[in-house]
């Protein structure tokens, strides 16, 4: 970090407000038409294709393993509903002026882990699965019966293996979760952010549980440490994979299909916007980079971050990317936000996301409370404080200055009555229920 916040303060006053804490909006200068921008990446719709292949294969095994997958048939998805009712509460409550149609994609309800991590963190198991099993023979090919995966022989060849993942607890509880089941040794590093419940539900799977007093960055890297010092085990490096990546971003493909049923049409007279809560940039980078596949410039993504962990907007806005971190300009990195509370961005995906990403939105703790009590109250629908940040968006879009004119500018004013907003509900279904009471009794 530079020594000197003079200097960058006047280069980027950006900074200035993010170390003061002011609610914002960033629009990315950066982004581009994403014709040009699609080739500005490494990655392409064949990789989504591929992991997608993927999760088709092992769809039979996770059915076997996880009798609540089998209504879908093993396939983890979540459902995309209207919630006119927030939408009336967040016009009238908040002042939002929000048009067009709000909709909530409830990967907070997705089978096994209770959050979106159940994409990345899942999808990157089984790969790893998938390759051990194809070089040590445990699978013949890409045909061969995945169930096979299930039974003792498997799970004692995997037993010999262990996974690592630093967390601040969802990524830990998919990654563990579904580690142990495929029999391996389990190990996740967990910060101080951690709640104990995701603690407790894990040792209940057999997972080593190891605490730090540091944040997720130090908990990963004590993990990405521990791990290289074993030949036989494997670390799940959130902030640089590529799999976990591409496990979200099949998110988008299957969502085409979801707002076809919805009657939803997305094209350039009829935009989406997308609002997904960021901590380290993976979930929320893997989803954008898939809705732009999916749907071009008619996308509009955003992310959202809590005022005291902006990680991403900071390293974007300056262009420092992970070279950046909050705590360098001052700022705790401690929020209420536990699924958001990271420091230092994904450099890999900060610099995918230059192209791609509309802009980012902060949010104050307090709120996550409050949009919490207003989803709950309104449709009768409970997600984790996390999660909630994204309500920020749809409530400020039509505010702040600088968002209104991101919409003047890409010509977007005009079609809001026509437009779609999502918001991504990133977690909340394993919350015990005594937890719940708490968040809903929390006022800030
Ligand atoms: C992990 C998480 C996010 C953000 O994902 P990143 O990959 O860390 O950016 C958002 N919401 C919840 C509830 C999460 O657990």
């Amino acid at each position: 970090m530079p020594e000197n916040y003079a200097a960058l303060e006047e280069s980027y006053p950006i900074v200035k407000e993010l170390r003061q804490e002011t609610e914002l909006v960033w629009i990315n200068p950066n982004k581009t038409a994403w014709a040009q921008g699609s080739k500005e990446i490494e990655l392409t719709m064949a990789d989504i294709d591929d992991a997608e292949a993927r999760l088709k294969r092992f769809a039979p095994f996770i059915m076997k393993c996880f009798p609540e997958t089998r209504e879908k048939g093993g396939i983890i998805e979540s459902v995309l509903t209207p919630i006119p009712h927030l939408q009336t509460r967040l016009n009238e409550k908040y002042g939002s002026g929000l048009k067009g149609k709000l909709l909530l994609k409830q990967d907070s309800h997705l089978a096994i882990a209770g959050s979106v991590k159940a994409r990345g963190g899942i999808y990157e198991v089984l790969k790893h699965t998938e390759d051990l099993a194809l070089e040590h023979g445990i699978l013949t090919d890409y045909e061969d019966d995945y169930t096979k995966l299930c039974e003792p022989a498997s799970r004692a060849f995997f037993s010999k293996y262990t996974v690592q993942v630093g967390s601040t607890g969802n990524l830990g509880l998919s990654i563990g979760i579904m580690s142990a089941v495929v029999g391996y040794k389990v190990i996740v590093h967990m910060s101080n952010d951690a709640r104990q419940w995701k603690k407790d539900l894990l040792r209940q799977y057999g997972v080593n549980v190891k605490e730090y007093a540091s944040d997720y960055s130090e908990a990963v890297k004590q993990g990405r440490a521990e791990s290289d010092s074993n030949p036989m085990s494997y670390f799940v490096d959130d902030e640089n994979s590529k799999n976990l990546f591409l496990g979200y971003a099949v998110a988008a493909k299957r969502l085409v299909g979801q707002l076809e049923t919805l009657d939803v049409t997305v094209d350039e007279e009829h935009p989406l916007f997308v609002y997904v809560p960021c901590g380290v940039g993976g979930a929320p980078g893997g989803i954008a980079f898939g809705m732009k596949q999916m749907f071009g410039d008619a996308v509009h993504v955003f992310f959202v971050e809590p005022t005291q962990a902006p990680c991403m907007v900071l390293g974007m806005a300056t262009g420092l990317q992970n070279k950046i971190s909050v705590q360098d300009i001052g700022l705790t990195g401690l929020t209420h936000a536990d699924g958001l509370a990271v420091g230092r961005a994904s450099g890999f995906v900060g610099r995918v996301m230059m192209p791609i990403l509309s802009g980012e939105f902060t949010l104050r703790d307090y709120k996550l409370y409050d949009y919490m009590r207003d989803l709950l109250e309104t449709e009768d629908i409970f997600i984790e404080p996390s999660a909630c940040a994204s309500v920020q968006c749809v409530v400020m879009l039509n505010q702040l200055a600088e968002s209104k004119a991101y919409l003047e500018k890409e010509g977007l004013t005009k079609k809001m009555p026509q437009a779609t907003h999502i918001l991504w509900a990133t977690g909340g279904n394993l919350v015990p229920e005594t937890i719940r009471e708490e968040y809903i009794h929390t006022h800030l």
